[in-house]
């Protein structure tokens, strides 16, 4: 897949590997074939190849799968030490992965690309921004500090005068190719064994004599699969399917647009930048990426992208910041889902409270592609040994949801 395919949804299609109808058991049962579902089914596989895994997926097409409708960028001005840690993870892993995930000698092309974040503060967010800096840097993060004179320096077509600050992970944040990775990902989990099949999975079944015990998932069709273990990796729809067990997933699917500009301008070593206002804007291609946060903020709308969210004040804001995109034209536009964690923002991941043998990986809220290589690895790693080997982060499990234990991210991009 090339630069310019990640502009917009790709609808590249997955053939399955074998009817539904053939498979009555497995060991490990994933639903949702996301990138989530992806990285746990391939992390499985390399760590225990003779695992039988299975995902199941009800649209190989991916057509309103978050994971082909992304930003697909990666940051590490996280203000939680595990979100940091975890991007810094999957920055390891997007370099590696040529080797990782070739097949055949044939390395994916993911089309990394580091010229960091740039988070804007005016007077007032400047000691915010310091503040976050002072834990980012505790962390290994190399995000450095530029004053507005520096910032104008290094960036000539940045409107400067109302800012205080400026923090650039120039070098460790970007963005990539992420319906690439996602594909690659999955053929390279199909190439270990795993096995792809189109089915509608319509819940989880308890077990009769240990109902703390998943049994089976029961497809659309009426169908059961038992299995050892069930993943919800349903992104958006993890919701829905952990409620046909009795669980309460704070888990919600929230629309956001993404619009592609162009302009006739060239921005020299432009950023991610992330206004004070809250907007946000990266080069793709030969254009931008633009996206802001919609007020209101609406449980499960269509994925049409809202053209309105782009309207006069909103170009005049952008004009502001950079003076040239004055003359900047929208394209077109898409919108995907959020899998927004109303609790605190903040993925949910491992063994869910009350089940032997119920995992998820959801609730992302913004940050899923760069931080499913990290969270699959921790789900394969709860399935095989009970407890995380690599990256501990028990910090992010479901039962802080019961427990009320919010973990505070500061930054997140709406
Ligand atoms: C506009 C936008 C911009 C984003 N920008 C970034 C970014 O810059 N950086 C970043 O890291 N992240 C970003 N994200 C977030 C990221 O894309 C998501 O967190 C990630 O893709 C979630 O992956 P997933 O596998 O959990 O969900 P999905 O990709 O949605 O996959 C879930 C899959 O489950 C399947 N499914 C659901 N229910 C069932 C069922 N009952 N039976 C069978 N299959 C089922 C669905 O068909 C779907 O394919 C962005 C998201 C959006 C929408």
């Amino acid at each position: 897949m090339t630069r310019e395919a990640n502009r917009s949804p790709s609808s590249a299609s997955h053939a399955t590997d074998a009817p539904a109808a053939e498979v009555q058991t497995c060991d490990v049962a994933i639903v949702g074939a996301g990138i989530a579902g992806a990285a746990t089914a391939w992390w499985l596989k390399r760590l225990a190849p003779q695992l039988s895994v299975v995902l199941l997926e009800q649209d190989t097409g991916f057509s309103s799968a978050s994971s082909q409708r992304s930003a697909s960028s990666i940051r590490q001005q996280f203000s939680s030490p595990v979100n940091i840690r975890m991007s810094q993870f999957g920055l390891q892993f997007l370099r590696d992965a040529p080797s990782l995930l070739s097949i055949d000698g044939e390395a994916p092309a993911l089309g990394l690309t580091l010229p960091g974040y740039l988070y804007l503060a005016n007077a007032s967010q400047a000691h915010g921004l310091r503040a976050l800096n002072t834990v980012q840097r505790a962390h290994d993060a190399q995000i450095e500090l530029l004053s507005p004179d520096a910032l104008a320096q290094r960036f000539d077509w940045l409107h400067c005068a109302d800012l205080a600050l400026g923090a650039l992970g120039d070098g460790v944040e970007g963005w990539f190719d992420g319906p690439a990775l996602h594909h690659a990902l999955l053929r390279s989990a199909r190439a270990a064994g795993v096995r792809l099949m189109q089915a509608t999975v319509a819940g989880f079944e308890r077990d009769a004599s240990r109902p703390q015990r998943i049994q089976a998932v029961r497809l659309a069709n009426g169908q059961r699969i038992d299995c050892g273990w069930a993943v919800n990796a349903a992104g958006a729809w993890s919701r829905g399917l952990a409620a046909s067990v009795g669980i309460d997933l704070p888990v919600h699917a929230r629309r956001r647009t993404v619009f592609v500009l162009s302009c006739p301008v060239a921005l020299p070593r432009c950023p991610l930048v992330i206004d004070p206002s809250g907007f946000w804007f990266r080069p793709e291609g030969r254009g931008f990426l633009f996206g802001t946060t919609p007020d209101p903020d609406t449980d499960d709308l269509p994925l049409d992208p809202n053209l309105a969210e782009f309207d006069e004040a909103m170009w005049m804001q952008l004009a502001h910041r950079v003076p040239a995109f004055e003359a900047v034209r929208v394209e077109r536009a898409w919108a995907g889902y959020y899998e927004m964690n109303l609790f605190d923002h903040n993925a949910l991941l491992g063994p869910h409270p009350g089940f032997d043998n119920l995992l998820c990986i959801t609730g992302f809220s913004g940050h899923g592609m760069q931080q499913a290589p990290a969270a699959g690895r921790g789900i394969a790693e709860q399935i095989l040994h009970g407890r995380y080997l690599s990256l501990d982060l028990s910090e992010l499990s479901v039962s802080r949801v019961a427990q009320g234990r919010r973990v505070l991210e500061a930054n997140v991009i709406g």
